[in-house]
């Protein structure tokens, strides 16, 4: 209780009115002359202020990683398992603290807040699992007397850059993991919702961390130029959209550092005749809708197969039942966009499907909400009778809006996910087991649910977004996330035993 009430004191303290930089175990105000607004989505007033950081200030950011590097790797590692252990309680303790924090920037429900800080949480659990993870590799006797065998051992100084859309999770996604294999880290969350990655550095130092071993600096473009371009950063962990991902990936590649980059989506849901549709429109409301459709697993494609499609107006009727409200609201079910421009380009490209012939089910584009008129507020909309050519279908909409594509045939859906360039999740709906094996099968995605509309795996997995949603070889998190964050290093030896019978003491 003591940790709680200690995080809402640190919460006003570290968000009004400006939020700080965190350099060597300091929270420190900016000298920066460069400030960004942060504002309530379902208000739009002003709430805090973000800098964006100096040279100077992200010089010494890196200079204290770089001087906290050598002791953190050289911790033993059940030290480290020990910080994650304290962390992981902490975060516990204080889940809806930073859950409150997380609606007031981002605009969610306390709901898929919690979700957004309890998905992070089970990255650090599977954090503290580091002494399995870690593990190298043996094979004695390659030869006569010569051993092969294999460490994991840190990189260095890392870096991680995240999105807007879960302020929790994605940075939990980076820092722990890359800590707990005995790197330090530079963190730069998104500029839009900066809080609850303040809140949750507090809570790791309070865990143990040793100063310098996380340093968060905040900014935009030149943050991140700065983030690929330094030699003493050896590898890059991004989440975002694909516009800055490719840049980073490519950038940060140039300067001769790992780089994992998760990027944007189009998920498509296949509905066969054969489902059970109750559960099947129920979890398609909930995926295209759940967040305002600010998610990167949102499933915001709906493919109905043959009869499948006669279920569409009921859909519609179970899509208006939602409440649209501020994120703290009581009974809402999904909170603003982001911003108003986030706001205007999804109606520019509800807009875009009128245009080009699709027909709109369901209009979110006018709605207002009692008491939040100034708020960024779209309601679920349904576009139907949409064709792979259109914009609508195209683009990443990134909102409360969910478009609709018929086929016959399955295999005709199957043509359809593999041609669009995005393979980061989809799903298919249906009671038979040899119609979700040939989807699983043939479709081209990374992540495949069968009657799991979200398919997000758990942290003993990794994240396997695939084509144009990743850029990199190893994934987020599971086995592929401490690869990412180590260095094998390989040693043959050779200890003859002749050797050790000469050095023995002699048996009288
Ligand atoms: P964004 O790309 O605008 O911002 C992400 C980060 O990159 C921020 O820290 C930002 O400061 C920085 N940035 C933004 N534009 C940049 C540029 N041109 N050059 C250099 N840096 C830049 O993304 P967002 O709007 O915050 O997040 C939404 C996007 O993230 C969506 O496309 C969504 O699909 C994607 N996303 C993907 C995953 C995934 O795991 N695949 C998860 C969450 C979000």
């Amino acid at each position: 209780m003591a940790a709680v009430v200690a995080a809402a004191a640190v919460r006003t303290r570290i968000l009004q009115p400006t939020v700080k930089l965190f350099i060597d175990g300091k929270f420190v105000e900016s000298k920066s002359d460069k400030w960004i607004d942060i504002h309530n989505p379902a208000t739009n007033e002003v709430i805090s202020r973000v800098p964006q950081a100096t040279k100077a200030e992200m010089d010494a950011a890196v200079a204290s990683c770089k001087r906290a590097f050598p002791a953190w790797a050289d911790t033993s590692v059940l030290s480290r398992q020990q910080v994650m252990l304290r962390y992981q309680q902490l975060i516990k303790e204080n889940l809806k603290e930073i859950a409150k924090l997380i609606t007031l920037e981002q605009g969610k429900t306390l709901a898929d807040a919690e979700g957004d800080v309890f998905r992070g949480l089970q990255v650090v659990e599977h954090a503290c699992s580091v002494t399995s993870l870690m593990l190298g590799e043996t094979m004695p006797s390659i030869t006569k007397d010569m051993d092969l065998y294999s460490y994991r051992l840190p990189l260095g100084v890392c870096a991680g850059i995240a999105p807007f859309n879960f302020p929790a999770m994605i940075p939990l996604w980076m820092f722990p993991m890359a800590m707990v294999c005995g790197n330090t880290f530079l963190m730069k969350p998104s500029e839009r919702v900066p809080g609850a990655t303040m809140l949750l550095a507090k809570l790791l130092q309070d865990s143990g961390a040793p100063d310098g071993t996380l340093n968060i600096i905040h900014g935009q473009h030149e943050a991140v130029n700065f983030i690929c371009d330094h030699p003493s950063i050896k590898a890059i962990s991004f989440v975002g959209s694909n516009q800055a991902g490719e840049y980073i990936f490519e950038r940060g590649s140039r300067h001769g550092k790992r780089v994992q980059a998760n990027m944007g989506a189009k998920n498509h849901g296949v509905v066969m005749p054969d489902a059970n549709k109750e559960n099947t429109l129920n979890q398609l409301v909930g995926a295209a809708f759940g967040a305002a459709g600010q998610r990167c697993m949102a499933l915001s494609t709906a493919i109905f197969v043959g009869e499948a499609k006669k279920w569409v107006p009921e859909l519609v009727e179970r899509a208006k039942n939602l409440r649209v409200n501020a994120g703290d609201q009581p009974g809402a079910d999904l909170g603003p966009l982001i911003t108003p421009q986030a706001k205007e380009r999804v109606c520019h490209l509800i807009d875009s499907g009128t245009k080009e012939g699709a027909s709109i089910l369901l209009d979110g584009r006018k709605i207002k909400v009692k008491g939040y008129e100034n708020g960024n507020f779209v309601g679920p909309t349904i576009i139907s009778d949409v064709k792979p050519n259109m914009t609508c279908y195209k683009e990443e909409i990134f909102g409360p809006v969910l478009v609709v594509l018929e086929t016959e045939t399955l295999d005709e859906a199957i043509k359809i996910v593999n041609n669009n360039p995005y393979g980061n999740g989809t799903a298919i709906f249906t009671t038979s087991g040899a119609t979700a094996r040939k989807y699983s099968h043939l479709v081209d995605v990374g992540q495949v649910g069968v009657n799991v509309p979200i398919p997000v795996p758990l942290p003993m997995f990794s994240f396997t977004g695939s084509r144009s949603s990743f850029r990199g070889d190893t994934n987020f998190y599971g086995k592929q996330g401490i690869h990412f964050y180590t260095q094998l290093k390989t040693i043959t030896s050779q200890w003859k035993e002749d050797d050790a019978t000469l050095s023995s003491p002699s048996v009288a």
